[in-house]
C-alpha cells in the first residue's frame, strides 16, 4: 500500500496549479463580483486538453487516468470554483456520457469535438418539479418519423449559455412511471426550439452561468439517442457517480484555498502584541481544518481509484462527495472566523470561498441524497 501520489500525478497537479495561478487567478474575484462567464479562460482550457482529460487520445482526449482528472479539478477549484465546475460538467457528465454510452458514429461526431476542446458540454437532468426526485422528470421526446421532438423545460443548467453540446434526459414513454421510460439524447445548443429562458443570480460560483432552458418542439435526429430507449435514468445515475467525485474535488480545492489563506493570515495578523496564530484557539481550528481536508482527500482518491479501475463505486463516490462538501462548508466558515471582520469583506478571498462552498452540498445530489445512497448500499 502506498499513500504517496505518483511522480506523474504530482507533475499534473503542479502543471495545472501553475496554469491556474497564471491564467485564472488574476480575474477570479472580479468575475465573481460581475457574475461574468470565463469565456476566454474556458477556451484556453479546451486548447490545453482540459475538456476531455480522461477520454482516450483516439477520441481527442488527454488520455489521463481518473485520479489525474480529479487532482486537476482540485487545482482549478483552488483558484476558481466556477471554472472547476464548468470543467467538471464537460468532462465527467457530458464527455463521459458519450464515451460510455455512445456508439462509434456518435463518438466521432459528438465526443471528438468535446474531448479535443472545440466544444463545451452541459448536462440537462433537473426540472422545476424534479430535483432530488429526478426520475419524475416531465420533459418528453416523442419519435416522429426520423426525428425526436423534445418539449419541456430544464432547471439550473450549468453552462446553459456557454455550452455547445448537451446531454438531455426526457421521457420517450410519457405514460411510464417515475424513473421509467426516460431516454438520453445529445442535443446541439443551436438546435431550433431550444432556448435559455433565464440566467439565475446566485450566492456562489457566480462566474459559472446557471440557466433555465426551454424546449419547444425541438427536433433532433433519431441518431442522437444515446444508448437504448428507456435506459436513460439508469444511465443518469451511473454518470452521476463519477460526477460526484468531480464535485468532491471541487470542494477539496476550495477547502485547500481556505486553509492556505487562514494559515497565512494567522501568521501575520497581530492582536494583544502576538500573532493570532500563537493562540491555541486558532491553532486548533487550523488543525481541525487540515484534518478534515486530509480525510476528504483520502475518500476522494479512493473513489477516483475505484472509478478508474471500473469497480463498483456508488457508495464510495457518495461518501466522498458528502464528506468533502460538508467539510468544505465547515472549513471555509472557520477561515472567515480566523480572518475576523476582514473575512466578511470582499477584499479577502475567504468570503467568496465560503459562498462557493455551499453549492457542493447541493448539486449532483444533495447531502441528504448522498446519505440515502450510502445507507442503501450498506444496509442491503
Ligand atoms: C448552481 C447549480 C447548478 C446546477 N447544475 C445542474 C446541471 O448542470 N444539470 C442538472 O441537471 N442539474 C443541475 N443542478 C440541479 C441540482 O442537481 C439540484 O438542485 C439538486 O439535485 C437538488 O434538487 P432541488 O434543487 O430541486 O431540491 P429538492 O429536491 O427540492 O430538495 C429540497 C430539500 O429536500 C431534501 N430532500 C429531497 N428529497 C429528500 C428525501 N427523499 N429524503 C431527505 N431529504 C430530501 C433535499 O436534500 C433538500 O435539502 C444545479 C443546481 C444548482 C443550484
Amino acid at each position: 500500500m502506498n499513500f504517496e501520489l505518483s511522480e506523474d500525478h504530482k507533475l499534473i497537479k503542479q502543471y495545472v496549479r501553475d496554469f491556474a495561478e497564471a491564467e485564472i487567478a488574476p480575474t477570479t474575484a472580479e468575475r465573481d463580483r460581475k457574475s461574468e462567464c470565463p469565456t476566454e479562460i474556458i477556451k484556453k482550457c479546451g486548447e490545453m486538453g482540459y475538456f476531455g482529460m480522461f477520454i482516450p487520445e483516439e477520441y481527442g482526449g488527454a488520455g489521463m487516468d481518473y485520479l489525474s482528472y480529479v487532482l486537476a479539478i482540485e487545482e482549478f477549484a483552488r483558484v476558481d470554483a466556477s471554472v472547476a465546475v464548468i470543467l467538471s460538467v464537460t468532462n465527467s457528465l457530458a464527455a463521459y456520457s458519450i464515451f460510455k454510452f455512445g456508439n462509434e458514429d456518435q463518438k466521432q461526431k459528438f465526443l471528438v469535438p468535446l474531448a479535443s476542446g472545440k466544444k463545451l458540454g452541459g448536462y440537462m437532468l433537473t426540472e422545476a418539479g424534479a430535483g432530488s426526485d429526478a426520475g419524475s422528470l416531465r420533459a418528453t421526446a416523442i419519435l416522429k418519423g426520423d426525428n425526436y421532438v423534445i418539449n419541456g423545460s430544464k432547471m439550473f443548467i450549468t453552462s446553459g449559455l456557454m455550452a455547445d453540446t448537451f446531454i438531455v434526459f426526457a421521457k420517450t414513454d410519457p405514460e411510464a412511471k417515475s424513473g421509467r421510460g426516460i431516454s438520453a439524447f445529445v442535443v446541439d445548443a443551436k438546435a431550433k426550439g431550444l432556448s435559455v429562458s433565464k440566467k439565475e443570480n446566485k450566492l456562489g460560483i457566480r462566474s459559472s452561468d446557471t440557466c433555465e432552458m426551454v424546449f419547444e418542439d425541438c427536433e433532433i435526429p433519431k441518431e442522437n439517442l444515446l444508448g437504448e430507449e428507456g435506459d436513460g435514468f439508469k444511465m443518469a445515475l451511473h454518470i452521476l457517480d463519477g460526477g460526484r467525485v468531480g464535485i468532491s474535488a471541487q470542494a477539496n480545492g476550495i477547502s485547500t484555498a481556505a486553509l492556505e489563506n487562514a494559515i497565512k493570515y494567522a501568521n501575520e495578523r497581530k492582536q494583544f502584541n502576538r500573532t493570532i496564530g500563537s493562540f491555541q484557539a486558532i491553532q486548533f481550528k487550523l488543525a481541525d481544518m487540515a484534518t478534515k481536508l486530509e480525510a476528504a482527500r483520502l475518500l476522494m482518491i479512493q473513489a477516483a481509484w475505484k472509478k478508474q479501475n471500473e469497480m463498483k463505486c456508488t457508495k464510495e463516490c457518495a461518501m466522498s462527495k458528502v464528506f468533502s462538501s460538508e467539510s468544505c462548508t465547515w472549513i471555509t466558515n472557520q477561515a472567515v472566523q480566523i480572518f475576523g471582520g476582514y473575512g466578511y469583506m470582499n477584499e479577502y478571498p475567504v468570503e467568496r470561498l465560503m459562498r462557493d462552498a455551499k453549492i457542493t452540498e447541493l448539486y449532483e445530489g444533495t447531502s441528504e441524497v448522498q446519505r440515502i445512497v450510502i445507507s442503501r448500499n450498506i444496509m442491503k
